[in-house]
C-alpha cells in the first residue's frame, strides 16, 4: 500500500509592520529636531506644493503635514491651482528652494498632467530634495553616495533591515518600475547584493518570475493584483501598493499563506514612507545649521 501524502500544513506568515518601526524614527526625529532648536535657534522647515486638488494628494498632503508638526517640524504649504502652467510651478518650487526658512521640498506627485513634473521636480535644491525626486538625488542612490532616497524604497528597505531579511545573494523580483517606486527600489536591493529582475507591464510570463522570488516587491497600483498562488513559499512580500479601500497590490490573505514575512496595508509601507521623509527633512536642517 502506498502511503498518503502528507497534506501542505497551513503556514502563517509574521507582519512587518511599519507602524510600530515608522513612530520609533518619527520620535528620533522630534528629538533631533528640538535639539537643533536649541543649539542653533533653527526649527526644521517642510514646504509642501500642491497642484490641484485631487482627493488622494490632499489626503496624502494632509497626513504628511499632521506628522510633520507632531514631530516639531515646521510645515509650510503652497497650493497652486489646477491650471498652474510649468514655468509657474517651476518659479514657485525655485522660490522654496532659495528660501532659508525652507530646508525639505515636498512636491505632491502626481501632478496635472499638462506640467512637465520632471522641470518641477528639478527646480528643488538637492540640498532641499528630502523626498529624493531630482536626478541628483537618483544619481547619488545609483553611484552610492550620500543623498537623500526616494522615500518609499528608502522606507522598505529600513522595514526589511529591522526584520533582519538577508538581501546578499537572494533573488529579489520588484514588479513596477516607476521612477519614485520601483525603479530606485531595484538598485537600493542590487546595491546591497541582492539578484534583482524588474516586471512590468510588458513582461513575458510574470509567473514565473514571481515563483522564482525571495523577496517580492509590489509597486504596481493594481488592487490584490498578486495573489497568494503566485507567491514562492517563504517569500518576503513588500506591498507598496495603496490603492482606493486601503487595498495593497497583493492579496493579503493569499500572502499570509505562503509568504515567510508580509507588510500589511494599510500600516506597513505608508508610515515608513513619511517617516522616512520627516527624517530626511530633520537631516537637510541640520546640515543648514552646520553651515
Ligand atoms: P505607477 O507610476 O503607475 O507605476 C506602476 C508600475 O506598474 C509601472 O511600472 C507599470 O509598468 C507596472 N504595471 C502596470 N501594470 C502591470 C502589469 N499588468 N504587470 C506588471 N507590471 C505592471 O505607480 P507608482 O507611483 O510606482 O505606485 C505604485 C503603487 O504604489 C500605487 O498603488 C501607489 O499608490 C503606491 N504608492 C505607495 C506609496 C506609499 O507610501 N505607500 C508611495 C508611492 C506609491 P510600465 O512601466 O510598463 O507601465
Amino acid at each position: 500500500m502506498s502511503a498518503q501524502p502528507t497534506p501542505a500544513q497551513p503556514r502563517s506568515a509574521q507582519l512587518m509592520s511599519g507602524t510600530a518601526l515608522a513612530a520609533e524614527i518619527v520620535a528620533d526625529v522630534a528629538r533631533r529636531a528640538e535639539a537643533l532648536v536649541e543649539r542653533t535657534g533653527v526649527r526644521p522647515g517642510l514646504a509642501t506644493v500642491l497642484v490641484g486638488d485631487d482627493p488622494a494628494s490632499v489626503t496624502y498632503v494632509t497626513m504628511k503635514r499632521n506628522r510633520a508638526a507632531k514631530a516639531g517640524i515646521d510645515s509650510r504649504l503652497v497650493r497652486l491651482p489646477a491650471a498652474t502652467t510649468t514655468a509657474e510651478l517651476v518659479a514657485a518650487v525655485r522660490a522654496l528652494s532659495e528660501d532659508p526658512t525652507v530646508h525639505g521640498i515636498l512636491l505632491q506627485h502626481p501632478v496635472p498632467a499638462h506640467i512637465d513634473e520632471r522641470a518641477a521636480f528639478e527646480a528643488i535644491d538637492p540640498a532641499k530634495d528630502v523626498d529624493g525626486v531630482t536626478m541628483h538625488s537618483f544619481a547619488a542612490m545609483a553611484f552610492g553616495e550620500p543623498g537623500f532616497a526616494s522615500c518609499t524604497p528608502g522606507g522598505i528597505m529600513r522595514l526589511l533591515d529591522a526584520h533582519n531579511v538577508e538581501l546578499t545573494g537572494r533573488q529579489a523580483v520588484v514588479v513596477g518600475r516607476s521612477p519614485i517606486l520601483g525603479k530606485p527600489m531595484g538598485m537600493l536591493l542590487l546595491a546591497r547584493d541582492a539578484t534583482v529582475t524588474y516586471c512590468h507591464s510588458r513582461t513575458v510570463d510574470l509567473a514565473s518570475h514571481l515563483a522564482a522570488a525571495d523577496i517580492l516587491v509590489a509597486a504596481v497600483g493594481r488592487p490584490e493584483f498578486i495573489k497568494g498562488r503566485d507567491i514562492k513559499p517563504g517569500a518576503v512580500v513588500v506591498d507598496a501598493g495603496y490603492n482606493p479601500g486601503n487595498v495593497g497590490d497583493v492579496d493579503f490573505a493569499g500572502a499570509m499563506e505562503r509568504a515567510s514575512l508580509v507588510t500589511p496595508v494599510p500600516g506597513g509601507v505608508g508610515p515608513m514612507t513619511i517617516a522616512v521623509l520627516l527624517e530626511q527633512t530633520v537631516t537637510a536642517a541640520e546640515a543648514a545649521g552646520c553651515m
